[in-house]
């Protein structure tokens, strides 16, 4: 069995395990809790914590980073959900995804 390296959390919809991870900017996003080689979320341990940001062409990937998969793209239920209702209202959550990478000059 492989455990997780974090402290992981329960998807409300589908109950499965997630873990956070804290982007710049300071939003949080819930990912698969066991990293991988795919996975647009890039992330490294910080304490008990997961701190990082959504792959980009700014924000590549870095040797020693961890990868993970945000749990929306794989989430059963979410989808199922997604099926039933064919127009369903904008997720506010969902829009984390398509937000330009926040940067200063
Ligand atoms: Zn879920």
């Amino acid at each position: 069995v492989t455990r997780p390296l974090v402290r992981t959390s329960e998807c409300r919809s589908c109950h499965e395990p997630i873990a956070f991870v804290r982007l710049i900017g300071g939003k949080v996003i819930p990912v698969n809790p066991l990293p991988g080689e795919d996975g647009n979320v890039i992330a490294e341990l910080v304490g008990s914590r997961l701190s990082g940001w959504v792959e980009s062409a700014a924000h590549p990937w870095q040797p020693g980073l961890l990868r993970f998969r945000a749990h929306f793209a794989t989430c059963t239920e979410r989808q199922a959900r997604a099926a039933r209702k064919p127009k369903p209202p904008p997720d506010p959550e969902l829009d984390l995804f398509n937000q330009p990478t926040e940067e200063t000059p």
